[in-house]
């Protein structure tokens, strides 16, 4: 592809463009209609079309392509994607080094350089995800500066290139080298997880929550009756067992969960038998829990941005205040809730409101204990701060 086009900047943008914004969208361009072929380099010029940055067009929830360079005479090369994947790889050392853990995210986006592409490693393996056919269009070089930097047993990708990121299902993720097994077991701070790579959207774990997960383990779980809702394959279950909870019970809707979460465990030594994993929707399971008059001490609240259940549209920009006071309802005095959410629709801060709104709805008391965000490896651009999307809250209910 070696097609460029030029894109002119308005004014008012200039100055955002040249301090390092990455994103390219619509509005600052004067003459947005050129755009045409996802994954053309765009050159972003000023008014007196002196040249300001060079990225790439590709459509994206979050907008049209990403900024690759401010230097007029880098070429967009597989050495170019090279030199970015050896920076990101070295700022991740500690996480090569580290054998109680061999899963981590290796290339977070625009964090390192290139938006719209994601690498995790597993193990040896390399994940790439790809946000657009506009990045997926340089596969060719991505792939070729990957196999030359990095050591890897194999490579598979996940496609996610429509405006909603949603997965393409492909017959095959598989893209180069050694077939992985299924599962394969990689570890986090210690703890096996059962990855699969190539078997829809979801390999298995969340990397971006391994700190909330160790912190659970650590500082909360001893001694203690968790309920984990939304909770998948169980992982947040699984470091609470081992961190001596008294029992743990995981709530998921999809049938898949009872499995994986029952895999989980037995890879950890863990007991399922005395367990609880239910296949229901947790806002039943809420009500249930209330007719029952059952109390958690930790409350772990991790669902997704936007879900439809047969009976319940979520959106947590609408709902989790509901959410939220669902949970204390059932959630002992003293006891804990960790909410989570991976929404970029709203900050830290309107994130706290919906605590506070919560609490006060239902007169009630809290302290936050401690709250998180992306970790290290899911580094975030320091020109764009929205990139980082986590955000966890340890809230004590005290009244
Ligand atoms: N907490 C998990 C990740 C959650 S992913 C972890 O740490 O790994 C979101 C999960 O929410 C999915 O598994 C999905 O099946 C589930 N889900 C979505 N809507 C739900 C609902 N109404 N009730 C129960 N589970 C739901």
């Amino acid at each position: 592809m070696n097609k460029e086009i030029n894109l002119i900047v308005k004014k008012e943008y200039i100055v955002e463009y040249k301090n390092g914004y990455p994103l390219i969208t619509k509005e600052p361009v004067a003459n947005w209609s050129l755009a045409s072929k996802e994954g053309l380099i765009v050159n972003l010029l000023d008014d007196k079309k002196k040249f300001i940055a060079k990225g790439y067009y590709g459509i994206q929830n979050k907008g049209y392509g990403w900024i690759l360079s401010w230097q007029k005479d880098e070429k967009i090369d597989a050495d170019y994607f090279a030199k970015k994947i050896m920076s990101a790889a070295k700022y991740r050392e500690d996480f090569f080094k580290d054998e109680n853990t061999t899963a981590f995210r290796v290339f977070n986006g625009e964090g390192d350089g290139v938006g719209g592409l994601t690498i995790d490693y597993f193990d040896g393996f390399y994940m790439l995800t790809w946000y657009s056919i506009g990045i997926y269009e340089h596969k060719e070089e991505i792939l070729e500066a990957l196999k030359s930097t990095l050591e890897y047993k194999g490579i598979y990708q996940k496609k996610r290139f429509d405006a909603k990121g949603m997965y393409l299902d492909e017959a095959d993720d598989f893209v180069w080298g050694e077939r992985a097994d299924a599962p394969i077991i990689v570890k986090e701070n210690g703890v096996n997880f059962a990855i699969y790579l190539d078997d829809g959207p979801m390999v298995g774990v969340f990397l971006d929550q391994r700190e909330v997960r160790k912190t659970i383990r650590e500082k909360y779980a001893k001694g203690k009756s968790v309920l984990n809702t939304f909770s998948y394959t169980g992982a947040f279950s699984v470091f609470a067992a081992l961190g001596g909870s008294s029992k743990t019970t995981s709530v998921d809707l999809a049938n898949r969960s009872l499995n994986k979460t029952q895999e989980q465990f037995s890879i950890n030594a863990i007991d399922v038998e005395k367990q609880d994993i239910i296949v229901e929707d947790v806002f039943n399971y809420f009500k249930y829990a209330v007719r029952k008059k059952m109390l958690f001490d930790i409350v772990v609240l991790d669902p997704p941005s936007f879900a439809r259940s047969k009976k319940h549209t979520f959106s947590a920009s609408k709902d989790y205040v509901k959410l939220l006071k669902e949970a204390i309802e059932i959630t002992n005095k003293n006891g804990v809730i960790v909410a989570s959410t991976n929404s970029s629709n709203f900050s830290m801060m309107a994130f706290r409101d919906f605590i506070f709104k919560a609490f006060k709805e239902l007169n009630g008391k809290y302290k936050v204990e401690e709250s998180f965000t992306l970790p290290k490896d899911f580094r975030v651009a320091d020109k764009f701060k929205e990139g980082d999307y986590l955000k966890v809250v340890f809230i004590r209910k005290l009244k």
